[in-house]
């Protein structure tokens, strides 16, 4: 069952979170999610090539939440801010509308795709975006 694999690679992120520390020298902003109370302290640092040298996150929350954060270092790592925009707005179909998207690689975030049908959830997942969105994006 894909549903099955999905909830295992959430899981296993909210368990093992993928760059879960402090970025020395890097720019920071804390952000809360005021549905579910999941808090986060997002680090970011481009590169002289306009390129997100590195991205990290500290961070407390339910399992949807903690498992987006992970999934969302690793997508945006290494890119430029066109293509983090890319990736936001496929997210937003993602969870809001529940709309996979073709052309752009979520990776594993493809997994949050369930999330759809939880509304009370959908802040959850997207958390780490918003906090995208505060910090550079919007
Ligand atoms: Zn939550």
């Amino acid at each position: 069952m894909l549903d099955d694999l999905y909830r295992q690679l959430i899981m296993e992120h909210s368990r093992t979170k993928r760059n879960h520390r402090e970025i020395d020298n890097g720019t920071h902003i804390h952000y809360k999610n005021p549905t579910c109370g999941d808090v986060m302290t997002l680090y970011w640092k481009w590169g002289p090539d306009g390129i997100l040298e590195d991205v990290s996150f500290v961070g407390e929350g339910c399992s949807i939440s903690m498992a987006s954060c992970s999934m969302m270092t690793e997508m945006v790592k290494g890119r430029s801010l066109e293509e983090v925009k890319a990736m936001r707005g496929a997210m937003e179909k993602l969870i809001r509308e529940g709309k996979e998207p073709g052309e752009i690689d979520l990776g594993d975030a493809l997994s949050l795709a369930g999330v759809h049908r939880l509304r009370a959830r959908h802040n959850c997942a997207l958390m780490p975006w918003q906090a995208l969105d505060r910090a550079f994006l919007k």
